[in-house]
């Protein structure tokens, strides 16, 4: 069974410093779809409240309970729609859309009702305008976010201005001056952060992409040989409490005949097949990687030398009988060894290497063990 899709890979999980997860550019959307659903909740909550409140009051206007419906049939709508796993774009510039409405006409109702009501209304829906910035920077991107912030800006306060202009009251037109400065310099800053957001989204992405990159073979798209160190290391850590384990080391018999009849784009089609045969062949917790030209290791964690050299019995036998469209037959030579006590990363894969080398020099396609009770081989610094 190979690795299932979205699940980090055990190589992964070992690289220290490595993000777990691929993080897409809609870094966190679960998180964000919680957040929404929170506030939404919320969002229900306060507005049932305002909507008690008004409709207690003689002069609460039809456009108002209006506005309220709207805001709660949106808010409605939007934890419907996060309860399914639709995505999250189109209900943000919904919401996004449907404040902007609310907090415009809001604003327009500055020009009737009391003084106190007026001043209630220009302050909340400042607030409302901060809160709607931060959705449409999440609901589009930062230039389209920064033009529909600065022009609904400039439409509630041009609302406001007229619908405050009617009043001999000059003091609240002052407040809704002061509140308009207040409420551009946070808009601004939600900008800001906005920006600094993005690029940082930008700049992790492209970094855990790299990160990725360094450890990942370009041919066959397996873990490179640095990538299965970390795995080996794992390996040998969960050995060393008690754990079962074991490597396969594995290579391809003749491959330069194969190169020099074929071509190497063949042989390059070959190296591929054969790391799908591989990433078939062993479990979702088990590294199979590439080890370097035509040799290729599997890490085995929980898996015993037995049960080890049964896999790669399996594995010798489908390669031997299952040939390759472009090149017919290609057999290749197993080593199969097990950490022993005390063991590091390059005696193992040096014993590896030994009882590799022993099946090519029995003949080739074969599988070969060494043995926990046989001597080291002389060591060879990893390369
Ligand atoms: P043996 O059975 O002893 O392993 O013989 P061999 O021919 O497989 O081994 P040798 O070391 O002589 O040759 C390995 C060949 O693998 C030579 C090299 O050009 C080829 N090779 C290494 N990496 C790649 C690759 O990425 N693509 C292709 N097409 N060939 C590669
Ligand atoms: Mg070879
Ligand atoms: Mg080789």
């Amino acid at each position: 069974m190979a690795a299932q899709r979205g699940h980090p890979e055990p190589w992964i999980a070992a690289v220290p410093g490595l993000p777990q997860e691929f993080t897409p550019p809609q870094l966190r959307e679960q998180l964000r779809r919680r957040i929404y659903v929170a506030a939404l909740w919320l969002g229900l909550v306060v507005l049932a409240l305002l909507w008690l409140v008004g409709s207690t009051r003689p002069q609460s206007t039809g456009l108002q309970a209006s506005v309220n419906a709207l805001l709660m049939g949106t808010c409605v709508l939007a934890l419907w729609w996060l309860r399914t796993d639709r995505p999250l774009q189109p209900i943000e510039r919904t919401l996004y859309a449907a404040n902007t409405v609310a907090a415009l006409v809001q604003f327009s109702l500055t020009r009737t009702g009391t003084v106190s009501d007026a001043a209630l209304l220009i302050a909340s829906t400042h607030l409302l305008l901060i809160a709607n910035a931060i959705v449409g920077y999440l609901a589009f991107r930062v230039r389209e976010g920064a033009l529909f912030s600065l022009g609904s800006y400039a439409l509630a306060v041009a609302i406001c201005t007229w619908g405050l202009s009617t009043r001999p009251d000059s003091g609240l037109m002052l407040t809704a001056v002061r509140l308009h400065v207040s409420v551009a310099t946070l808009l601004l800053l939600v900008y800001a952060l906005a920006w600094y957001r993005s690029s940082y989204l930008k700049i992790s992405v492209e970094h855990e992409l790299l990160a990725r990159q360094a450890l990942t073979d370009p041919l066959t798209g397996l873990p490179n040989r640095h990538a299965t160190y970390a795995a080996i290391e794992q390996l040998l850590a969960q050995f060393r409490q008690g754990q079962p384990g074991s490597v396969i080391l594995l290579d391809v018999d003749h491959f330069k005949a194969v190169n020099d009849t074929y071509g190497h784009p063949a042989g390059d089609r070959v190296l591929i097949s054969l790391a799908d045969t591989l990433r078939a062949h062993v479990d979702a917790a088990h590294t199979p990687g590439r080890w370097g030209g035509e040799e290729f290791i599997l890490v085995l964690p929980g898996v015993d030398v037995a049960q080890a050299t049964g896999l790669a019995e399996r594995l010798r036998t489908h390669l031997h009988t299952t040939p390759h469209p472009d090149v017919g037959t290609v057999t290749a030579s197993f080593g199969v060894t097990a950490p022993v006590p005390g063991d590091d990363l390059a005696r193992l894969t040096a014993r590896a290497d030994q009882a590799l080398y022993r099946a090519k020099s029995a003949g080739r396609n074969r599988v070969e063990i060494h043995h926990a009770s046989e001597p080291l081989p002389a060591l060879e610094a990893p390369g």
